[in-house]
C-alpha cells in the first residue's frame, strides 16, 4: 500500500448515538491527534453545534477517508476511468475522478461502521460525503432533504455543507444551522417521514370545474402557474395545506400540445378568472411574476396579499429565497426540483 494511503485516524462517538457526522478526509490535526474533525474545521463545526444546541459528545463522528491527502488534495486519491480495474462500480466524486481502487475499502469501512452504529440520523459533511452515503455530489441542490441512504439501505440521511465549505463561503453558516436545526428533529427516530398529500393531476373537466367551485370558499387561496414561450402552461390552486390540483393547458404528449379542447379550455379561465378576482386572500411565491401573466390575459388579482418568498425574506433576509431552497427549510418534501426530467433551465420561473 503506498504510504499516504494508510489509516491515521478512527472514529470517535458513544456506541448510543443517535446522529453520526461524516466529513471527508483528515488534515493535518487530525493527522497529529487521531481523530476527526479536531482542526480549523471541526473548530467551525463545534461551533456551529453549539449555536443550535447539539452536543459534540453526544454525536459520533467519522470520516469517509481515515487517510490524509497529501497536501490536503483530495484529487491525490483520485484517478480517471481509464485507470479503474473491471468491475469497479462507484461514480465519480469529482467530474471524471474516480477514487482510487486501493481507497475503495474505506467506504466498505464507512458502511460497517455505521451499520454497526445504526444510528437515526446520519449527516453527510460536503460533497464526498455525500457522494458515499447518496452516490450523488451536488451538495447545493441536495442538502438540508432528508433521503435514504444508497450506502445503507433504510437509513435516514440529512446533507450539509462541509464546515470547511463554510470557512470559505460564510454565507454558508447561517444555511448550515437550518439543517442542524432540522436534524436535532430528525435524530430523534429513524424512519423518513414525507407530508402526506393530496395531489391532483390531469384532471377530467368534470373535476376541474369541480375543485374551482370549490376553491371559492377556502380561506387562504395558494396560486401557482408555470409558463413557457410568453404563455401559461398551467396553473395549480391548493385549498388547504395538503389539497392541491394542477390545471395543465400545455400537453406534450398530446398532437397540437392542447390539453383541452378549445370550448372546454375557455370555460375553465373563465372559472379561473372568476375565482381570482374575487377570491380575498390569494398567495403566491414571487406573485409578481404570476400576476404580471395573468393580468396580461386579463385576470386581476386583487387578492394577491401573501407571498411566501417575501414572507420568508423579511424574516431571513440573508438566506436564499428559491422555492427549491425554501422547500428544503420548511418541509420534509423530496427535493423536487433535482426530480424534474421534462423542462429546461430557459422555462423555470424566477424566484430569486
Ligand atoms: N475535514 C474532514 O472532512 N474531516 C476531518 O476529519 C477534518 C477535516
Amino acid at each position: 500500500m503506498i504510504d499516504h494511503f494508510k489509516p491515521c485516524i478512527r472514529a470517535i462517538g458513544p456506541p448510543q448515538a443517535k446522529i453520526a457526522f461524516v466529513g471527508e478526509a483528515p488534515g493535518e490535526t487530525e493527522e497529529q491527534i487521531g481523530l476527526p474533525l479536531v482542526g480549523a474545521s471541526g473548530q467551525e463545526f463545534t461551533s456551529m453545534l453549539q449555536d443550535v444546541g447539539i452536543e459534540r459528545r453526544h454525536c459520533y463522528l467519522t470520516n469517509v477517508l481515515f487517510s490524509r491527502p497529501p497536501n490536503n488534495k483530495l484529487e491525490a486519491f483520485l484517478v480517471p476511468k481509464g485507470e479503474l480495474p473491471d468491475g469497479y462500480s462507484l461514480p465519480p466524486i469529482l467530474p471524471a475522478l474516480y477514487l482510487h481502487p486501493s481507497l475503495v475499502q474505506e467506504v466498505d469501512r464507512l458502511r460497517a461502521e455505521l451499520l454497526a452504529l445504526r444510528p437515526n440520523l446520519v449527516v453527510p459533511l460536503g460533497n464526498t460525503a455525500c457522494w458515499a452515503l447518496l452516490g450523488r455530489s451536488r451538495i447545493s441542490s441536495i442538502r438540508g432533504v432528508v433521503a435514504e441512504a444508497s450506502l445503507l439501505p433504510g437509513q435516514k440521511v440529512l446533507p450539509t455543507y462541509h464546515p470547511a465549505g463554510v470557512m470559505r463561503n460564510w454565507s454558508w453558516r447561517v444555511v448550515v444551522l437550518q439543517d442542524l436545526l432540522k436534524a436535532k428533529i430528525e435524530e430523534e427516530f429513524p424512519e423518513i417521514r414525507r407530508p402526506e398529500r393530496r395531489l391532483f393531476i390531469d384532471p377530467t373537466l368534470e373535476e376541474a370545474l369541480s375543485f374551482l367551485d370549490s376553491a371559492r370558499s377556502c380561506p387562504t387561496l395558494s396560486c401557482d402557474i408555470e409558463t413557457a414561450k410568453g404563455q401559461i402552461t398551467s396553473i395549480a390552486f391548493a385549498t388547504q395545506r395538503d389539497l392541491a390540483m394542477t390545471i395543465p393547458f400545455w400537453d406534450r404528449r398530446k398532437d397540437g400540445w392542447s390539453y383541452w379542447t378549445e370550448l372546454e379550455e375557455l370555460t375553465i379561465w373563465e372559472l379561473i378568472a372568476g375565482l381570482l378576482s374575487s377570491h380575498p386572500r390569494v398567495l403566491f411565491q414571487n406573485g409578481l411574476y404570476d400576476v404580471q401573466y395573468l393580468w396580461r390575459i386579463g385576470i386581476p388579482v386583487p387578492g394577491f396579499s401573501e407571498d411566501t418568498m417575501l414572507l420568508h425574506h423579511s424574516r431571513f433576509p440573508e438566506l436564499p429565497k428559491s422555492l427549491e431552497f425554501m422547500g428544503s427549510i420548511y418541509t420534509n418534501e423530496r427535493s423536487w426540483k433535482s426530480m424534474r426530467t421534462q423542462h429546461g433551465a430557459s422555462d423555470t420561473k424566477r424566484e430569486e
